[in-house]
């Protein structure tokens, strides 16, 4: 979270978090450890916030805007960064850009007429002057600053036109130079919401502090820690909030000194933990066993009009070792935009279907759900398989015949969106469960899918397909509760999209290269990103947009597609699209996941700068799905920021999503990367996946040794660090 908010400004918007009761020790945890509770470990801290003195209603209520809840998110609350006014600094050696307490003698005063009236005071003592320049001042306050008076500012040096000064900074008088005051220890500066100032914080964290003194238990043998300077969590949280001067500012506040590094790697431990007893949790549970199809599978792939790649048969083959079994299994099919992971899902749902299961396809927006309809129910048909659709928009009389038909097993297989598993949903015998793009459903939602067991107990199996790669590194840890297979190898004849970085001062030319490949009968999406994130904003550009294309290109069917138009709209603007009635697809990033119109061999982004690389490789994943060389124009508004050309180079350099989300970690950091709150990734309160990343390892190795020699302290951890065990939930 810290590392989220640093470079923004202090004010945090309302953070919304699900929280239900506290995740408590389940019987299957390997050595059930009588006397080692949560009650008894982190008792005060594990107090609401209420117990603060000053902490009343209203100010609880603003404290959970931030996630805080209890003593414990009260100490895990860091600062952001520091200020020291340990020391007084000497004029003559302050630097622009740094902070600084100096104490000097005033020189001068008097209000300056410039563009913005200002009072400027030169301020010098032995070794320099700088200049205090106020904006704001009142008559005493312009009064007060005269010649000879001794003065004691802190603030941020910055050069101005005549040397160096600071703009408002903090100041007082004092009698004479000698009697500065100074502080023990560094100033924290927290992260904060509106109405909550950081005299306050420092009030809060004082009292958790003192607290927690002796009762936060070090739930963390020295042995682990020999690489954090065996530095105990109370010390290290002391540490963070309170530093010492002469502290290193170089690493703190910068996650690189070893009391952060200590607090991200038990955190992210804690988290480790928890997804390993999830699995061992899951394993206790029964499933049907679904052994691989030896019929109607066989029979499809002779229809398909292709050959699997070795990629594909592998995946099937270790999804097949887990359906196989009699407990329910989770595995995440990952690849790459257009590897082909349709045809391996059909090929687990035809097995579930012989085994006389039932079998779902849910997709995340009604978009997918219809192009998987597409696809499935052409496949399935040749099979005499009709599945059933199901959707948040059908009629009541629609959806009682489909829930009819589920109920009954009449149908063996359903395809749709989250209406799925609405409360109103039966199915006779459900044996596996597909989800495409997981990460795009909210957690409500997935612990309805969990929650569709079978009558007599049994669980589903679950496969869940992502096209957002994720490094390696990343997925040991955000998916350790899941078995991973990934398809690493393009259907044959792909060509690698060619990709070229132009101004926006190139329009011209791009719609002329649109004019030429529609005249050669093909097809091409031209996207307005988000401004600022607004679906209205975004709407307008694109709506502007396919109006001046359209008047520029009269010859052309342009049709324009946004978040603000009506489903039912939607879908016509999609399927005429792909039939190639319309020849250029204006549209807002709603055509980011999965629409597939192997006919589309045009791709051009509009103010591709203000992308994350993730999303430009998703959309650039639009074409390139047919044998026909395909191109994506990337413009951009000039002038561009050192990030956003170097998100422009990868673009151009590489089509490899691995690659690519590698790349983009390194710039960006997880959260983004995986798009949103909702991804899936753990929400660390400490730790952060890519600065923290060189700790992977360790935390595998960590967790493995401490369910081995100290399985006791495997709970408690989780209960302090996990919230809920739901943030990050496959369930
Ligand atoms: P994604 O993994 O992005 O969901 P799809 O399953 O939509 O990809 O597949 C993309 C396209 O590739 C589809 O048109 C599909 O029929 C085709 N395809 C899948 N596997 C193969 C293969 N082995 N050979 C040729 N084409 C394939
Ligand atoms: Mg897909």
């Amino acid at each position: 979270m810290r590392r989220f908010l640093r470079g923004r400004p202090l004010l945090l918007p309302p953070c919304p978090r699900v929280r239900p009761s506290r995740w408590r020790p389940s019987h299957t945890w390997p050595v059930s450890s009588p006397g080692v509770t949560n009650e008894k470990m982190d008792t005060a801290v594990q107090e609401s916030v209420r117990v603060l003195k000053g902490v009343g209603p209203q100010l609880a209520e603003k404290l959970g805007r931030l996630g805080i809840e209890d003593v414990a998110d009260v100490l895990f609350h860091l600062p952001l960064r520091y200020q020291d006014r340990t020391r007084c600094s000497a004029i003559g050696e302050l630097r622009p850009g740094t902070e600084a307490l100096i104490v000097g003698r005033v020189e001068a005063s008097g209000v300056r007429y410039g563009r913005r009236r200002s009072l400027m005071t030169v301020i010098s003592d032995d070794t320099g002057r700088i200049t205090m320049r106020q904006f704001h001042f009142s008559q005493s306050q312009s009064r007060g600053l005269s010649r000879d008076r001794f003065i004691q500012c802190y603030g941020e040096v910055r050069s101005g036109p005549a040397g160096l000064e600071m703009v408002h900074p903090e100041y007082r008088f004092l009698e004479d130079r000698e009697e500065a005051s100074v502080e023990a220890a560094l100033t924290p500066v927290y992260p904060t919401t509106e109405g909550v100032g950081q005299r306050r914080w420092r009030d809060l964290t004082d009292q958790a502090l003192s607290l927690c003194k002796g009762s936060i238990p070090e739930l963390l043998k020295d042995e682990y820690l020999a690489d954090f300077g065996e530095l105990s969590l109370s010390d290290a949280l002391m540490l963070l909030h309170r530093p010492p001067p002469g502290v290193d500012l170089d690493t703190l506040g910068r996650g690189t000194h070893p009391a952060e590094r200590r607090l991200a790697f038990e955190e992210m431990l804690a988290h480790q933990l928890a997804m390993r007893e999830r699995r061992q949790r899951r394993d206790s549970k029964s499933a049907v066993p679904i052994p691989l199809s030896r019929e109607l599978w066989p029979r499809l792939q002779e229809q398909l009009g292709f050959t699997l790649t070795g990629a594909q048969q592998r995946c099937i083959d270790e999804i097949g070792s887990n359906l196989g079994r009699a407990t329910p299994s989770l595995r995440l099919l990952q690849g790459d935009v257009g590897c082909g992971k349709t045809v391996v899902a059909a090929a687990a749902v035809l097995a579930a279907v012989e085994a006389g299961q039932q079998a779902v396809v849910m997709a995340p927006t009604e978009l997918l759900a219809e192009q998987h309809l597409s696809v499935l129910g052409n496949w399935f048909a040749q099979l005499g398989l009709e599945p059933v659709w199901l959707s948040g928009r059908m009629g009541q009389r629609d959806r009682q015949a489909a829930c009819a038909r589920l109920a009954s097993g009449e149908a063996r297989i359903a395809i749709g969106t989250h209406a799925l598993f609405q409360d109103d949903v039966a199915y006779q015998q459900l044996g596996l469960v597909v989800v495409d793009e997981q990460h795009r459903f909210g957690v409500a939602q997935r612990l309805a899918l969990r929650d569709k067991g079978q009558t007599d107990g049994r669980v589903p199996h679950q496969l869940i397909m992502s096209a957002t790669p994720i490094p390696r590194s990343l997925t040991m840890v955000m998916y350790a509760d899941m078995d991973i297979s990934i398809i690493d190898e393009m259907p044959p004849g792909r060509q690698p999209v060619e990709t070229v970085v132009l101004p926006n001062t190139r329009r011209e030319d791009v719609q002329e290269r649109i004019r030429e490949a529609c005249a050669r009968q093909r097809r091409a999406y031209w996207v307005c990103p988000l401004i600022e994130e607004s679906d209205v904003l975004a709407a307008q550009a694109a709506t502007s947009r396919a109006e001046a294309l359209k008047s520029e290109l009269p010859e052309l069917r342009i049709a324009l597609l946004h978040g603000k138009i009506v489903p039912a709209e939607k879908d016509k603007i999609m399927s005429a699209f792909r039939s190639g009635e319309v020849d250029v697809l204006v549209a807002t990033t709603v055509i980011e996941v999965g629409v597939d119109v192997p006919e589309a061999s045009l791709m051009v982004i509009e103010n591709a700068e203000r992308l994350g690389l993730s999303q430009l490789h998703q959309l650039r994943g639009r074409v390139g799905r047919g044998d026909r060389q395909s191109v994506c124009l990337l413009m951009y508004q000039a002038p561009l920021g050192n990030m956003a050309k170097e998100r422009l180079a990868t673009m151009r350099q590489t089509t490899d999503g691995f690659a690519i989300a590698q790349k983009d970690l390194e710039l960006r950091g997880p959260g983004e990367l995986l798009g949103t709150r909702q991804s899936g990734a753990p929400q660390f309160r400490i730790a952060d996946l890519a600065r923290d990343r060189a700790l992977l390892t360790a935390v595998q190795y960590t967790a493995d040794k401490l369910l081995r020699d100290h399985p006791d302290s495997a709970a408690p951890l989780v209960a302090r660090w996990v919230r809920a065990g739901l943030a990050f939930s496959h369930a």
